[in-house]
């Protein structure tokens, strides 16, 4: 690589000169982008990897306490040194990424910008392994790449750069692990998603960038995959999976009652054209795109579920209008700007999160003073619970309150007008509804799909019938305000 680069840097702004004219106008567009959505970096020491010629070495020591920049090109770095050499803060380092030796636990962000593309499946593995080793606890990784999706755009052809899928960067990096004393680390995922620039400019989703967070590993949380993100893809919203469930449920819906219960539950927000919704755990964004065809809003989905991304990223091609925006995203990790949304919004998700006071606790902050929230939700009944049910819960990885419970939880975030509502019935009734529909359609559902998977669905609903109706499940609907 090294050589590579040597070949190619007589003139040490070649990284711009790679790129068409257009696209070297968008590398400037998408900066601002690309550093709102880095964590705060107030006091924080960043590791800059493949700084180059310091697109965003000046920027990221303008807000860091101290920047390491990292290139093997020397050329680069003198430029970069040049450019940027005015700050104090900032450290030059000619090294190559693949051999680096620095001080373990020393860094709050590694950054890197178009690098990892040019770097070999085992390089990476090696990389992300000395990433764990150099942040804290806590730290995070941001990375941004030129990808490709397998819906058929094929990449341009550019030697040695390795497209990969965002899939493969997500499995490659959060697969690395490092061990330090008794404790083991990996990276999770706090959000992953197309820079919106080249979207709007270029109708193009392959420049994709993640945010990682270095966490402790904890394998009963993630019932022994690497994480719960792949819990969640392998099992209960493996592709197949959410196929069927959707199915059932009506286009674009994984939740009680699909599109029916969106349209009752909508209703009780005051929806104003512009106002700005988060939908977390949106599944495949059927209620996303319905608020903002119903009323003009502007809504970002984020699930965790990379399958479900995935498709709902396909149908937002299909749909007219930019209104919505999806990311793969961990509503436990994410961070948003104070008041950066009118709405908060999300539908039989919240079950998939144990500390529900923190995430409440956060969402308020997110709303605008008097912005709303609107959940549903499964709930439990009074303990002690059903054997069937105890196991059911255990399996899934729920975590259920009592709507009246988690109406205190609300009340306790600090939200006002909150509205716990056991709408159990409700779901009983879409349950009925939808198990019946299935059962008269038992022959376009088993071509589809097959016997097996038809009787696992029938006894699937069956089942969470029974569950209501002995008063171990239920539906809860919620609605909040924070306060002006
Ligand atoms: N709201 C959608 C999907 C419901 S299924 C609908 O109504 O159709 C529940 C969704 O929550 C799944 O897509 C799952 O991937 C997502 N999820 C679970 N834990 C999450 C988390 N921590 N952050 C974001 N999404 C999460």
């Amino acid at each position: 690589m090294h050589q590579f680069w040597q070949e190619h840097s007589r003139d040490s702004s070649l990284q711009e000169m790679m790129l068409d004219s257009g696209a070297l106008q968008l590398t400037r567009e998408d900066t601002p982008e690309i550093l709102a959505l880095l964590p705060s970096l107030e006091r924080q020491e960043v590791l800059e990897l493949g700084a180059g010629i310091g697109r965003f070495t000046g920027l990221l020591a303008g807000l860091a306490r101290h920047v390491t920049a990292v290139d093997f090109m020397e050329s680069f770095l003198m430029q970069n040194r040049q450019e940027n050499g005015h700050h104090p803060n900032i450290v030059f380092l000619q090294a190559d990424v693949t051999g680096l030796q620095l001080p373990s636990q020393s860094f709050d962000l590694i950054f890197s910008n178009w690098l990892f593309m040019y770097l070999s499946d085992d390089e990476l593995r090696n990389v992300a392994q000395r990433m764990l080793s150099w942040l804290r606890p806590g730290g995070h990784l941001f990375f941004r790449e030129s990808c490709f999706h397998q819906s058929g755009d094929s990449p341009r052809a550019f030697n040695p750069t390795l497209y990969r899928t965002p899939a493969e960067y997500n499995r490659l990096l959060t697969s690395a692990h490092k061990i330090f004393g008794d404790e083991l680390y990996g990276f999770d995922l706090v959000m992953s998603r197309s820079v919106q620039t080249y979207i709007k400019r270029k109708q193009n989703r392959n420049q994709v960038c993640w945010l990682l967070q270095k966490v402790s590993r904890n394998h009963e949380a993630t019932r022994g995959y690497d994480t719960f993100q792949q819990f969640l893809d392998s099992e209960q919203y493996a592709a197949r999976s959410i196929q069927r469930y959707e199915w059932v449920f009506g286009p674009g819906f994984v939740s009680t009652g699909g599109l029916e219960t969106t349209k009752e539950l909508v209703s009780m927000l005051s929806l104003q054209a512009g106002q700005q919704v988060l939908d977390i755990g949106c599944g495949l964004g059927g209620s996303d795109f319905y608020m903002a065809k119903e009323s003009g809003v502007q809504v970002l989905g984020i699930d965790l579920s990379h399958n479900m991304v995935e498709l709902a990223l396909e149908r937002a091609q299909k749909e007219a209008g930019s209104l919505v925006q999806f990311e793969v995203g961990d509503a436990t990790r994410r961070m948003f700007p104070e008041g950066s949304f009118d709405v908060v919004y999300s539908r039989d998700t919240i079950l998939h999160v144990a500390d529900k006071s923190t995430l409440f606790g956060r969402v308020l902050v997110w709303l605008k003073p008097g912005g709303q929230l609107l959940v549903s939700d499964y709930c439990c009944g009074p303990r002690p619970w059903s054997k069937a049910f105890t196991e059911y819960v255990r399996q899934r990885g729920y975590s259920l309150l009592t709507p009246q419970e988690y109406g205190q939880v609300l009340k306790e975030a600090g939200f006002t007008q909150v509205q716990a509502l056991d709408r159990t019935e409700r779901m009983l009734s879409a349950l009925t509804q939808e198990l019946q529909e299935l059962e008269q359609n038992w022959e376009r559902f088993v071509q589809e799909f097959s016997e097996d998977e038809f009787e696992s669905m029938a006894s699937g609903w069956r089942e969470k019938l029974q569950r209501c109706a002995d008063g171990d499940q239920c539906w809860g609907v919620f609605y909040a305000v924070k306060p002006q």
